[in-house]
C-alpha cells in the first residue's frame, strides 16, 4: 500500500485477487519463493504524458494520458482506453490488473495492460474529439504495435474513438498495421462481434451458471445497469434467450420499462444520437418511467447484470437483490460490485461471476480480431459467434472445475482468480527473473 499511495480502486483490485491465492501459495511453494506475488503486482511500465489540444472556441486545453504495460508473460499487452474524467492512476493499475488474469482466462495468447485519460468525451463535438484523440495518439504511438501493445475501447471510447487515433497511427507511422488497435469499424480491419461481444459473453456466462443448478435465462426477469457498449448488448442477449430486461441506466439515473427494453430503440438514443436514457422513456411513451438519480438495484429481479462501472453496487444494493429474490449476479463491468456485496451473494448463495470472467468476451473477440488481422482474413458473423460461445464455455468450465479443485465448488470469484494466477504465474516462472 505504501508503495502506491492513494490508488484504492489498484489496491481493492490486488486484494480480492490475493484473497484468493492462500491455497495456491501452499501447493506451489515455487511461486513465493520466485517473489511471483511482487512482481505481478508492479507494472512492467507506466507512461503518464501531457495530451493538449485546441477545442472549437481556439482555446488550448490540457489532459492527462495513461497506458500501464502491466504484464506480457502470456503475449503483448491488451486491455482498453478508458477516456472518463474519473480517470486516475489508481483507475488504470486496477483495471490493469484485472485484465492481467482476465486475458489468461481466455486462453489466448495476450498480455495485460490498460490506459486511458481524464478527457471527458460527453458534450464535446466530433471535431474536439478528433482533435484530442490525435494528441493522445501522437504520444501513445512510440509505445504500441502489434507485437507490443494493442489497445482498444472502454468506457468513453468506441468506435468513433478507435477510428481517430488509429488514423492518426497510420498517418504518423506510414504503416497500415491492423494488429495495432482492435475494436476497428468492420471495413477497415474490424471483426465481426466485437461491438456485441463484451455483454454477449456476460449473458452466455450467466446462462452456463444458471445451468450448473437446471435452470436458464428463459422467462426471467433482468435489471441492467448502464446503457453503453456492454449493457446494451447484454440486454439484446438476454432477450434472445428468453428473458425479459426490465430496467437499464445511465449517469441521469434509470429506466423502468415492464414490457421490455426496446433495444433498438436504446442504441438509436445511446449509439447514434449519444443523448441521456431521459430520452428513452419520452420516446418510448406509455409505461416506460424514467427515475433520475436512481440506480437499478431495488428492481425485483432474478438476475442482475451490472455493466457501467466500478463500485455501483454495494451491501445495500446487495441485500435489496436477495430480499427480491435475484438467484444470478453477472459483472459485464469491471468490478462493479464492492467487496461486501460479493461476500453477500456468496453467503446467500446466490451464483455470482466476476467481471474477470464473465467480461472476458470482449477482450477474448479482441484477439479474434487480432488473428484476423493477422492472416489478412474476415471471418462471417455466425462463425466469429460460434468462437465467442466456445471460448465463454471454457472460460465458465474452468473457473468451476478450479473452484471444485481446489474446495471451494460453486465460487467462480476463487476459480477465476487461481486459474488465471496459475497460468500467468507459470510464464513467468519459465521466462526467469525479467
Ligand atoms: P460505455 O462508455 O459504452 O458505457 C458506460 C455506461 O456506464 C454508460 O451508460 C454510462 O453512462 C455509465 N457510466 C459510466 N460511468 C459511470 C458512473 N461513474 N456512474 C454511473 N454510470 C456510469 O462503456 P462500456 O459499456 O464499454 O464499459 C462499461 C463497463 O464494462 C466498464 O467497467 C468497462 O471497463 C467494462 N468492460 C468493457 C468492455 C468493452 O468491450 N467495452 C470489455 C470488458 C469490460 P453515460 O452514458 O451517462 O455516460
Amino acid at each position: 500500500l505504501h508503495r502506491n499511495p492513494g490508488e484504492l480502486e489498484f489496491h481493492q483490485a490486488v486484494r480480492e485477487v490475493f484473497d484468493s491465492l492462500g491455497p495456491v501459495l501452499h501447493k506451489n511453494p515455487q511461486y513465493v519463493d520466485a517473489a511471483v506475488l511482487e512482481r505481478i503486482c508492479e507494472p512492467e511500465r507506466q507512461i503518464i504524458f501531457r495530451v493538449p489540444w485546441v477545442d472549437d472556441k481556439g482555446h488550448v486545453q490540457s489532459n492527462r494520458g495513461f497506458r500501464v504495460e502491466f504484464n506480457s508473460a502470456l503475449g503483448p499487452y491488451k486491455g482498453g482506453l478508458r477516456f472518463h474524467p474519473s480517470v486516475y492512476l489508481g483507475i488504470v493499475k486496477f483495471l490493469g490488473f484485472e485484465q492481467i488474469f482476465k486475458n489468461s482466462l481466455t486462453g489466448m495468447p495476450i498480455g495485460g495492460g490498460k490506459g486511458g485519460s481524464d478527457f471527458d468525451p460527453r458534450g464535446k463535438s466530433d471535431g474536439e474529439v478528433m482533435r484530442f484523440c490525435q494528441s493522445f495518439m501522437t504520444e501513445l504511438y512510440r509505445h504500441i504495435g502489434e507485437y507490443t501493445d494493442v489497445p482498444a475501447g472502454d468506457i468513453g471510447v468506441g468506435g468513433r474513438e478507435i477510428g481517430y487515433l488509429f488514423g492518426q497511427y497510420k498517418r504518423i507511422t506510414n504503416r497500415y498495421e491492423s494488429g495495432v488497435l482492435t475494436g476497428k469499424g468492420v471495413s477497415w480491419g474490424g471483426s465481426l462481434v466485437r461491438t456485441e461481444a463484451t455483454g454477449y459473453g456476460t449473458v452466455l456466462f450467466a446462462q452456463d451458471m444458471l445451468r450448473t443448478r437446471g435452470l436458464s435465462l428463459d422467462g426471467r426477469r433482468v435489471v441492467v445497469s448502464g446503457s453503453g457498449n456492454v449493457a446494451i448488448y447484454a440486454i439484446d442477449k438476454a432477450q434472445q434467450l428468453g428473458a425479459n430486461v426490465v430496467a437499464c441506466s445511465d449517469s441521469t439515473g434509470s429506466v423502468v420499462d415492464e414490457k421490455g427494453i426496446d433495444v433498438a430503440l436504446l442504441k438509436q438514443i445511446k449509439e447514434v444520437e449519444r443523448r441521456p436514457i431521459s430520452v428513452y422513456a419520452e420516446r418510448r411513451g406509455a409505461g416506460a418511467v424514467f427515475r433520475p438519480g436512481v440506480r437499478v438495484w431495488d428492481i425485483q429481479a432474478d438476475v442482475a447484470l451490472p455493466c457501467a462501472t466500478q463500485n455501483e453496487l454495494d451491501g445495500s444494493d446487495a441485500r435489496q437483490l436477495i430480499d427480491s429474490g435475484v438467484i444470478a449476479v453477472a459483472e459485464g463491468a469491471n468490478m462493479p460490485t464492492t467487496p461486501d456485496a460479493v461476500a453477500m451473494f456468496q453467503d446467500a448463495g446466490v451464483l455470482f461471476a466476476p467481471g474477470k470472467a464473465a467480461n472476458a468476451g470482449g477482450v477474448a473477440t479482441s484477439a479474434l480480431e487480432m488473428q484476423q488481422n493477422a492472416s489478412r482474413d474476415a471471418w462471417s458473423f455466425d462463425y466469429t459467434e460460434d468462437r465467442l460461445s466456445a471460448i465463454m464455455s471454457g472460460i465458465h468450465d474452468r473457473c468451476a472445475y478450479t473452484a471444485d479443485e481446489y474446495g471451494h465448488p460453486g465460487n467462480y470469484v476463487m476459480g477465476a482468480n487461481i486459474a488465471g494466477f496459475t497460468k500467468v504465474a507459470d510464464a513467468m516462472l519459465a521466462l526467469g527473473v525479467i
